[in-house]
C-alpha cells in the first residue's frame, strides 16, 4: 500500500494542502501555516462555533452540565477522526477542520429543533443541518473585510456537505458535482463522517445510562456492549457502576476504531489509489467490516428504540418542536420581531432569513426569545 510519498509525509492518497482546488475568493498564503490549518482556525474562531457550547446533543443544554453538548460531542469527533487520520497517513488538519464544523449548521433543540425548522421551511426550500452548516461557513459568519463567510478551501466545503439532494448539488456547482456523478469525497471526509458515528453512539449510551433513561441491564441485549461490559465485570468484579461504564465504553471505541482502521487499509490496499482524484474515483474506502457495521447497527436501533424516543425524550423533543414552531410564526407574521440586520435580511430573503436567524440560536437564547414575544413556552 502507498502509505507515504505525499508532501509532509503524509499518504499519496491524502488531500494535499499545497494541491487544495483553492477557497471562493483568492487571498496570500499564510506565512507558517498550512491552507488546512488556516481552516481548522478560522473555524474555531468562528462565531458559530462558540454556540454549540450551548446547543443541544440529545439532551437539552439545561438538563445537567455533564451532558454532552454539540461543542464536545464535535471535539470528541475531532479527537477520533484525527487518531485514524494519522494512522492512515491523512491530513489531521483537514480531518480536524471538517469535525469541528460538521454540526455548525444545527439548530437548537437537537434534531427535534431540525425537524421542526423543516416543517416551518417546506414552502420555502426546507432546511436541512447539513447544508445549513455549509451555509455558515459559507454565507453567514460575519468577520471579514472583503467577503462573507469564512472562505474555506473546496476540501473543506466538500467535507462538511455529506449528503446532499439532486437539486441542492446542482444549485451548488463544482461542490455538488460528486454527489450528480457518484463520486466519493477526500478520505479524510470520509474518516469524519463514521468518527462522527462512532462519537455519539458512545456518548450517547454513557449519556443515556447517566441519565438513568437506560440501563446496563438493557444494555446487556446490545452484543457491542455486552461483550466488553462483561470483560469488565470479570477483570473487576468490584467495579463501581460509573467506572465499568466508562471502561466499557473506552474498549467499544477501541474496537470500532482498529476494525475501521483494518478495514480501512484492506480497502486501500486492494484500491491502491495513488492520489485524491483516484480516492474520489473508487467506492467508499473508510468503513466498518461487514460485521461490524451490523453490531453498529444494532446498538444505534437500540438507541433509537429505548433513548431517543424515550417518551421522557419525546416529551421535552415536543416542546422543543413548538417553541421553535412559535418563533417561526412569530417573525413571519410580524417582522419588527427581529433584531435590525436580521430584517434587512428577511425583507430580500423572506422565509430563509429567518430560518438562518432561529438556526443560529442557541438553546437557552431560543428560550429567551420565546419569553420575550410573549409566547407560553409549554
Ligand atoms: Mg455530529
Amino acid at each position: 500500500m502507498n502509505a507515504s510519498a505525499g508532501s509532509a509525509g503524509l499518504a499519496r492518497y491524502a488531500a494535499q494542502s499545497a494541491g487544495t482546488r483553492g477557497r471562493r475568493y483568492q487571498e496570500p498564503a499564510a506565512l507558517t501555516r498550512s491552507d488546512f490549518q488556516r481552516d481548522r482556525d478560522r473555524i474555531v474562531h468562528s462565531t458559530a462555533f462558540r454556540r454549540l457550547e450551548y446547543k443541544t446533543q440529545v439532551f437539552l443544554n439545561h438538563e445537567g452540565d455533564l451532558f454532552r453538548t454539540r461543542l464536545t460531542h464535535s471535539i470528541e469527533v475531532a479527537q477520533i477522526a484525527r487518531s485514524i487520520a494519522r494512522a492512515l497517513g491523512l491530513d489531521e488538519d483537514l480531518v480536524e477542520a471538517i469535525s469541528l464544523a460538521h454540526d455548525l449548521g444545527h439548530t437548537p433543540f437537537g434534531h427535534a429543533g431540525q425537524d421542526a425548522l423543516n416543517a416551518c421551511m417546506r414552502d420555502h426550500g426546507g432546511f436541512e443541518h447539513n447544508l445549513q452548516s455549509l451555509r455558515v461557513v459559507d454565507e453567514l459568519e460575519q468577520r471579514y473585510g472583503g467577503f462573507d463567510g469564512l472562505n474555506l478551501c473546496f476540501e473543506t466545503r466538500e467535507g462538511i456537505l455529506k449528503h446532499c439532494s439532486a437539486a441542492n448539488a446542482r444549485r451548488l456547482g463544482e461542490l455538488g458535482e460528486r454527489f450528480l456523478l457518484g463520486l466519493q469525497p477526500s478520505l479524510e471526509a470520509q474518516v469524519a463522517n463514521l468518527a462522527d458515528e462512532i462519537a455519539y453512539n458512545n456518548h450517547d449510551v454513557d449519556d443515556g445510562l447517566r441519565s438513568g433513561l437506560i440501563t446496563l441491564e438493557q444494555l446487556q441485549q446490545v452484543d457491542l456492549f455486552a461483550a466488553h461490559a462483561d470483560v469488565v465485570s470479570a477483570r473487576y468484579p468490584a467495579i463501581a457502576e460509573r467506572r465499568l461504564v466508562h471502561e466499557t465504553v473506552r474498549r467499544m471505541i477501541d474496537e470500532l476504531v482498529g476494525d475501521l482502521l483494518a478495514e480501512t487499509q484492506r480497502r486501500i490496499a486492494v484500491a491502491a489509489p495513488g492520489s485524491l482524484d483516484e480516492v474520489r474515483r473508487a467506492g467508499p474506502l473508510v468503513a466498518f467490516s461487514a460485521p461490524m457495521r451490523e453490531r453498529s447497527q444494532r446498538l444505534k436501533s437500540f438507541l433509537h428504540a429505548h433513548l431517543y424516543r424515550h417518551p421522557q425524550v419525546e416529551t421535552v423533543m415536543d416542546q422543543a418542536r413548538r417553541a421553535v414552531h412559535t418563533l417561526f410564526d412569530a417573525y413571519r407574521d410580524d417582522d419588527r420581531l427581529l433584531p435590525d440586520e436580521h430584517r434587512e435580511r428577511a425583507q430580500h430573503l423572506g422565509a430563509r432569513a429567518i430560518a438562518d436567524y432561529i438556526a443560529g440560536m442557541t438553546d437557552r437564547f431560543a428560550l429567551k426569545e420565546l419569553a420575550r414575544i410573549g409566547a407560553d413556552q409549554t
